[in-house]
C-alpha cells in the first residue's frame, strides 16, 4: 500500500485525478476501480507492489508496429480496472477483486531487475489498466529509465491531463485504445466520454513520446465507416503518420453472443482509413494477413514483414525505404532482431 498521487481532499472525502471518473471517494470506500481507497482522510494505491501477471512479450503483441520492432518487453499488471468492459480479454485480472487471485510482493527495483535479467530493452505496463496502479508504475519507471531502459503503456486512454503531464517523467511510448463513438463508449465501456478519450490522446501527442493507436472492431458496435472517418478526422490533424491498427474481436468474457470480426470487415476499415488520409493503417489478430506488414506509403515497396508477433523480415536502410528513400516514422528501425 502507498499513499496516492495526483489527488485532493475535499469535505473529509478524496478526490482521485488518476483518471477521468474523478471519483469522490468517502472513508473506508474505494473508487470505481476498487483499488484505490480513501483511509482516514488519504487516499492509497492497494495495489502498490503487488504484481498480478507477468510474461515477456515482443512489442508487436501490445501491438507497437513503429517501435523497436522485434523487441522484447518486461510486461506486468495488478488486479483492477476504471473500464469494465464485457468482452475484456484480461477479465480474470482487471476485473478480479483484489485477493480475489493471487500476487506478489515485488518491490518497483526487482521488477527493474527481472526486465534486465531477462534480457528485455524494457518494461510495459498492461494486461490491465496501468492508471490505476500510477504509482506503481511511476516508481518503476524512474528506476527503469536509470538502467537504461524503456517503458511503455498499453492503455485505454482515460488518463487526466496531469497524469499523462506526470507520465512523461518516464514514459517513452504509449499505446492507446479508440473503441468507438460516443454511444459505444457508454453502452460497452460504462459511461466513458469519448471526448475524454481525444483530449487524453492529443495531451500524449503533445509530450511527443512515441503513440500508436488501436480499434477493436466488434461486429455491429464500431464497424462503420462514420467511425473511422471520425477517428481519422481527428488524428489526420495531430499526424497522418500515427499508426493504427484494426483488429480482429474474438468473444470472450461476457459478450460470447458475437462472431468473430469477418476479415472483410476489418479489409474494409483499413481501406476507409487509407482513403481519409492515414498511412500506415494495420490490421491484427489475423496471422498472415498482408496488412500485418509495413509498406511504404510513397511506393509500396514491402519494408517489414510479420507473422502474427513475429518480424520476419526487416527491409529499411538507415530508417528510410530502400527503393524511394522516404524517411519512414519507425523509432529504433536499426535494432534488428534477426541480425544474430
Ligand atoms: S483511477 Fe480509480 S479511483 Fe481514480 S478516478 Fe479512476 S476509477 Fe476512480
Amino acid at each position: 500500500m502507498k499513499q496516492a498521487m495526483l489527488y485532493e481532499k475535499i469535505n473529509g472525502k478524496v478526490k482521485c485525478n488518476l483518471c477521468y471518473r474523478r471519483c469522490l471517494i468517502d472513508t473506508n470506500k474505494t473508487g470505481f476501480c476498487n483499488v484505490r481507497k480513501n483511509i482516514d482522510g488519504k487516499l492509497y494505491s492497494l495495489v502498490y507492489s503487488r504484481l498480478a501477471t507477468y510474461s515477456i512479450n515482443p512489442i508487436e503483441k501490445k501491438p507497437f508496429f513503429h517501435y523497436y520492432p522485434g523487441s522484447k518487453w518486461f510486461s506486468f499488471s495488478t488486479v483492477g480496472c476504471n473500464f469494465h468492459c464485457p468482452h475484456c480479454q484480461n477479465y480474470d485480472v482487471s476485473q478480479a477483486k483484489l485477493g480475489a487471485v493471487p500476487d506478489f510482493d515485488v518491490p518497483p527495483e526487482k521488477i527493474v531487475q527481472m526486465a534486465k535479467d531477462y534480457d528485455t530493452i524494457g518494461i510495459s505496463y498492461t494486461f490491465t489498466e496501468p492508471t490505476v496502479f500510477f504509482e506503481y508504475c511511476y516508481d518503476t519507471g524512474i528506476i527503469a529509465r536509470k538502467n537504461n531502459l524503456k517503458n511503455c503503456f498499453v492503455t485505454n486512454g482515460y488518463m487526466t491531463p496531469g497524469a499523462v503531464k506526470k507520465s512523461a517523467d518516464f514514459l517513452d511510448a504509449v499505446r492507446i485504445d479508440l473503441k468507438g463513438d460516443n454511444s459505444h463508449y457508454k453502452k460497452i465501456c460504462g459511461n466513458i466520454k469519448l471526448e475524454n478519450v481525444l483530449e487524453c490522446i492529443s495531451n500524449f501527442y503533445k509530450t511527443k513520446m512515441h503513440l500508436e493507436i488501436i480499434t477493436l472492431v466488434i461486429p455491429d458496435e464500431n464497424d462503420n465507416r462514420d467511425t473511422v472517418r471520425m477517428f481519422a478526422d481527428f488524428l489526420k490533424p495531430l499526424s497522418s503518420e500515427i499508426p493504427w491498427h484494426f483488429t480482429r474481436f474474438y468473444p470472450c468474457y461476457k459478450m460470447l453472443d458475437k462472431k468473430p470480426t469477418p476479415v472483410s470487415t476489418l479489409e474494409k476499415m483499413r481501406s476507409w482509413a487509407s482513403d481519409f488520409g492515414m498511412k500506415y493503417v494495420y490490421i491484427g489478430n489475423v496471422p498472415g494477413h498482408e496488412y500485418e506488414n509495413t509498406y511504404c506509403p510513397n511506393c509500396e515497396t514491402l519494408l517489414i514483414k510479420r507473422y502474427s508477433f513475429d518480424v520476419k523480415k526487416i527491409n529499411l536502410k538507415n530508417g528510410r525505404c530502400p527503393s524511394c528513400g522516404k524517411k519512414i516514422p519507425i523509432v529504433g528501425s536499426g535494432f534488428n532482431p534477426l541480425t544474430p
